[in-house]
């Protein structure tokens, strides 16, 4: 049987799932990466688990939609729209439009679950995000928006032992296949998981990308009262606020190039963009035809899902507006084409291959050179050198730059050809 040891620490991606599943308490999450901090018994449960090694995506179609055929891009679904909270406080501290923290609220409101998996900022260390379980609305309404770093989620997931009650869990894709694995082992505490709500996910950073926009605030860590990835009016930015109340502020689309520094290697192999296994999945929506103040794409993709999405819409806890897949391929054609077409390139340049069993996105020559070349900027970007030669510089130089070409990729991209595909 394999157990920790034989695990590929290369294709971790920080989940947590190892940690929460370990009977024994032998796993503990150490500068990022999982470490056995007690001897092992060899029971293979993380091994079982974890999703950086292997997800197949045919199996789990399967598993959860009833059908290993999904769209090659954003994976099954039920139906797409986008939305909005209906309360205006809800809508304004989302990260786009609010959804996720909305159905949240619905569901504590109506009993029907006891608590939130989330991630809310440290209260001690308001720099550092941090995953707890939200029993209040409070607590649910403090964890709203994206922290764009690294959260080992699933590592709550083994401290439930005494939580009473129904739960929802809200993951990145990774903390979402980390959970459905654990689901398909029978494992007591994903018994406890009501509905699995999942973000979006083009990119993430490490830890070190907090740090580098702190540095380049000039503010003390011990003088931050708050940080805020998406602070401020939609899209927002990186926002800080002082003890003593001074500001710094970084527009959303100005500091994403810190994406290509920071993005961890494994998150290069991810093929999954749009939470393609949640039961509802939720991300941006950045078409062009919505009005401006944060609107949020819905993705329904289980009778779960949708259960939940009729009840919201029912209790007024969202509105919604129609959409559709082309809609959402539109708004996300740029991630598309980076993180769905360009996945079994990278893996091939990078020799790291986790298997998802799946065949990516056909591509024309044009979407794979942009691939290619991108894959090469990112691994100049990621290097030591060009971290500290971006450092020299203000946050406002690359950040401008980088924004305009994120803007001609998303032009160029929502022009080339849709095609329709499933796997
Ligand atoms: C790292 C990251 C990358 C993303 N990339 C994209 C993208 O490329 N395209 C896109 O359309 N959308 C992306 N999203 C999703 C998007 O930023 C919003 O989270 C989504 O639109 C939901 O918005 P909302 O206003 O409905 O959610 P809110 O009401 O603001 O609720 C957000 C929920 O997400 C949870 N959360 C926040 N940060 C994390 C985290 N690091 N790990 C796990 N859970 C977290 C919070 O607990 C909260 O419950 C990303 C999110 C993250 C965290």
């Amino acid at each position: 049987m394999k157990h920790f040891k034989d695990i590929n620490l290369k294709l971790c991606h920080s989940c947590g799932t190892c940690v929460s599943v370990c009977p024994t308490g032998s796993i503990a999450m150490l500068d990022g990466l999982p470490k056995l901090i007690k001897e092992c018994n060899g029971c293979g449960l993380c091994y079982e688990s974890c999703p950086g090694i292997e997800f197949k995506y045919p199996e789990f179609n399967k598993r959860i939609f009833g059908t290993p055929e999904a769209d090659n891009e954003i994976g099954y679904y039920h139906s797409i729209c986008v939305g909005q909270a209906a309360n205006e406080a809800v809508h304004r501290k989302g990260a786009s439009g609010g959804v996720v923290t909305a159905l949240l609220l619905g569901l504590l409101k109506r009993g029907e679950i006891s608590g939130a998996v989330v991630v809310g900022m440290d209260r001690e260390h308001p720099w550092i995000p941090k995953v707890r379980i939200a029993t209040s609305e409070n607590a649910v309404f403090e964890a709203a928006k994206s922290k764009y770093s690294m959260v080992p989620v699933n590592e709550i997931l083994g401290n439930l032992d005494a939580f009473k009650g129904d739960l929802a869990f809200v993951g990145l894709p990774c903390h979402i296949h980390g959970m459905r694995k654990l689901e398909r082992m029978g494992w007591k505490n994903a018994k406890k998981i009501k509905y699995c709500i999942g973000t979006f996910c083009g990119f993430n950073m490490d830890r070190r990308a907090t740090d580098f926009l702190i540095r380049k605030a000039r503010i003390n860590k011990e003088d931050i009262e708050s940080l805020e990835y998406r602070g401020g009016d939609w899209p927002g930015g990186f926002s800080i606020k002082t003890k003593d109340s001074r500001r710094f502020f970084v527009e959303k689309h100005v500091y994403n190039y810190l994406n290509l520094m920071f993005v961890p290697r494994r998150c290069l192999v991810c093929p999954d963009l749009t939470n393609e296994f949640a039961d509802l999945s939720v991300g941006d929506a950045w078409n062009k035809d919505l009005s401006p103040g944060g609107w949020s794409t819905i993705a329904v993709r289980t009778p779960k899902g949708k259960g939940l999405f009729d009840c919201a819409v029912k209790a007024g806890d969202i509105k919604v507006k129609g959409s559709d897949k082309s809609g959402l391929k539109e708004g996300h054609s740029h991630l598309i084409l980076y993180k769905k077409k360009g996945v079994s390139i990278r893996a091939r340049l990078m020799g790291l291959d986790p298997d998802f069993g799946i065949h990516p996105p056909g591509t024309d020559f044009n979407e794979r050179a942009f691939n290619v070349l991108f894959f090469y900027l990112i691994s100049f970007m990621r290097t030591r050198l060009a971290i500290f030669l971006f450092g020299l510089l203000p946050v406002r130089l690359p950040g401008t730059v980088g924004k305009h070409v994120r803007s001609i990729i998303s032009t160029v991209s929502r022009s080339g050809k849709n095609k329709d595909s499933v796997r």
